[in-house]
């Protein structure tokens, strides 16, 4: 396809030769642009090609919002314990996983960026404070849990710092745990299991977006 010769392009038309022309584009971005907009093009110039990758672009952005704003409402399902996994679980262990927030900063890790206005601006309250950074840690803890294949923390450990001196002093909070698969769902109550699901194929989904967009 890419040796033909054109006078124009075959999407919109506009010169490829004299002084006002444009350009054809790789064809890594005719198939990404034909994929996305199922299209079956030969070709699209640097002009044409402009207005519809900013459409995927939107396109991209909105589905990962739409599914960040679910992945908010349900992410607490995955357990995080504080105890060993109960005893007649099934489960393959996977990794340690860790998470550290300090008061008035967010997720460390890259998908769950976009959470933080989930939890709201930081009060300055001490006690919500805590709730909010320990909240952090553990959606934090969650994410790559479920992003190393998992659907549960055990062993979760939790330690509260207090950095800095006078009074730029800050909290910091910091958990660690085993995340682990539980093989047999049914371990799950019916609504949960549902949810957890539904968690690791949104996650699932955010991963294929950040690598169609890369
Ligand atoms: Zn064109």
């Amino acid at each position: 396809m890419s040796n033909i010769n054109y006078d124009k392009c075959p999407n919109c038309g506009k010169s490829l030769k004299g002084f006002f022309s444009t350009e054809l584009v790789v064809q890594s971005k005719v198939d990404f642009i034909n994929k996305h907009l199922k299209e079956n093009k030969e070709a699209y110039c640097t002009n044409c090609s402009s207005p519809l990758l900013s459409k995927i672009a939107d396109n991209f952005r909105k589905q990962k919002g739409d599914i960040e704003n679910r992945l908010k409402q349900i992410i607490h399902f995955i357990p995080v314990m504080t105890s060993p996994t109960p005893v007649k679980w099934e489960y393959e262990v996977l990794d340690m996983v860790t998470a550290q927030t300090t008061s008035g900063t967010g997720f460390v890790t890259e998908l769950s960026r976009s959470f933080n206005d989930f939890f709201g601006s930081g009060s300055n309250a001490s006690n919500e404070k805590i709730a909010y950074a320990t909240n952090l840690c553990k959606a934090d803890l969650r994410v790559k849990c479920v992003r190393l294949g998992g659907n549960a923390i055990i062993s979760t450990d939790i330690d509260f710092n207090e950095i800095g001196s006078g009074s730029t002093n800050m909290l910091m909070v910091c958990m660690a745990g085993t995340a682990i698969r539980v093989t047999d769902m049914e371990n799950f109550s019916a609504k949960n299991r549902d949810a957890i699901i539904e968690v690791i194929e949104l996650t699932e989904q955010l991963e294929a977006i950040n690598r169609e967009t890369k």
